[in-house]
């Protein structure tokens, strides 16, 4: 099979693995293959390899190793952060979150409405903004956990989180931050922040997929999701995973180094390539405000256009990008992130992410700017040598 060459802008739904994590981890698979909680020798000589990569995740976000929690992914974070709120907090049924966040926490938040608990869905503004009177007022007595989002994976859309947190802690109560778009972005310091948990996964920062972790602060009652050999101090059983949790330490490292690229070069490309699109193809429109976000995501309406038949064209040409609709029951529902912005259904259907990293370049992007106008015009039936018109 012949291999096109790929264009990537979907870095928000997963990233490459950098080659010095795969390089990092190799030995875990060939050699150093034991388990950790072995009595013997071969086994335990990979503790010291585990304990380095906690330390590396750990100063990612300014946290305590102790306070670090290994999972399978961002999704266990985050229905682990409410599970402990609720099981450690038993007279508090009522869980706080947002209607943009990913659907880890919407559809765990569904689970528990089914469940009997009382679940709130903070609405949001038209530029994806949170109120925060309302957000203040929501909190109940009963309210065992607030869970919103640092960075929104749709939009980019950031969240002031020092305020949540000031807030949360001013009305004793737990809060949770799904932060699995932000490393190699912004600056972490959790207690700087002031958050109480926090959600990683590694896929998003060139490691592997399966693998993600849970911030745990050392004051907040805790209470493990999985039960089990009593790996992770207590807090999570599994047997570790070894060979991506080295590589996630690795990645940590990285991403630390790669936060200035992202906050010029990456920058630069995605406002240059959003620029370009909004004026030059009429009839466009940035979802989402333009400041408060992340660096490299782009959400941009194409009226007129179903985003499948974008994909499916784009996809044509090697190029990756996404639309936040979901496929349910055959037919396609629009972002609920998009719809909670206030968008009609025939604009969020519209609509395409643009996710950019580390690893693209000026000339990917001339190549979508390239393709993008003509694929745009054909969909709205003009003929494709017709440009943006
Ligand atoms: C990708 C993502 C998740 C889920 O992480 P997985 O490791 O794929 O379970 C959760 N939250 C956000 C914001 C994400 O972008």
């Amino acid at each position: 099979m012949s291999q096109q060459r790929i264009y990537y802008f979907d870095n928000n739904a997963t990233t490459r693995v950098a080659p010095e994590v795969v390089a990092a981890m190799t030995p875990f698979f060939t050699e150093l293959w034991g388990n950790p909680s072995s009595a013997y020798q071969f086994g335990n000589q990979v503790v010291k390899q585990l304990d380095e990569a906690r330390e590396k995740v750990a100063a990612l976000i300014g946290a305590d190793p102790r306070e670090i929690v290994f999972t399978s992914c961002g999704t266990e974070a985050n229905n682990t952060a409410l599970h402990s709120a609720l099981v450690t907090q038993p007279g508090k049924r009522h869980v706080l979150t947002t209607a943009v966040e990913h659907s880890a926490n919407i559809k765990y938040g569904e689970y528990l409405r089914r469940r009997g608990y009382e679940v709130t869905f903070l609405p949001v503004e038209s530029d994806g903004s949170i109120d925060l009177h309302l957000l203040e007022k929501s909190i109940r007595p009963d309210t065992a956990i607030v869970s919103v989002m640092w960075a929104n994976n749709e939009t980019g859309a950031l969240f002031p989180l020092e305020e949540i947190a000031a807030i949360c802690r001013s009305r004793g109560v737990l809060y949770h931050t799904d932060a699995v778009q932000v490393p190699g972005k912004l600056k972490m310091d959790v207690d700087e922040l002031g958050v109480d948990f926090l959600s990683l996964s590694a896929h998003k920062l060139h490691a592997p997929k399966g693998v993600g972790l849970l911030y745990c602060r050392y004051t907040a009652p805790f209470h493990s999701h999985l039960i089990g050999g009593g790996q992770e101090k207590g807090r999570r059983g599994g047997t570790e995973n070894v060979p991506y949790i080295v590589g996630f330490g690795r990645a940590a490292e990285l991403a630390m180094a790669s936060i200035d690229d992202e906050n010029t070069r990456i920058r630069g490309l995605r406002d240059r390539m959003e620029r370009t699109i909004l004026s030059t193809i009429p009839h466009t429109s940035r979802n989402g405000g333009r400041d408060a976000r992340l660096p490299n995501t782009s959400n941009i309406a194409f009226d007129g256009c179903e985003a499948e038949g974008i994909l499916l064209l784009l996809d044509r040409a090697g190029i990756c990008v996404s639309s936040g609709s979901a496929c349910t029951t055959g037919s396609m529902a629009p972002s609920h992130v998009l719809t909670a912005m206030g968008l009609t259904p025939a604009r969020a259907k519209g609509s395409i992410r643009f996710s950019l990293g580390i690893y693209n370049t000026a000339e990917e992007v001339d190549y979508l700017l390239e393709k993008l106008p003509p694929i745009i015009a054909r969909l709205r039936g003009a003929p494709a040598d017709a440009g943006g018109a």
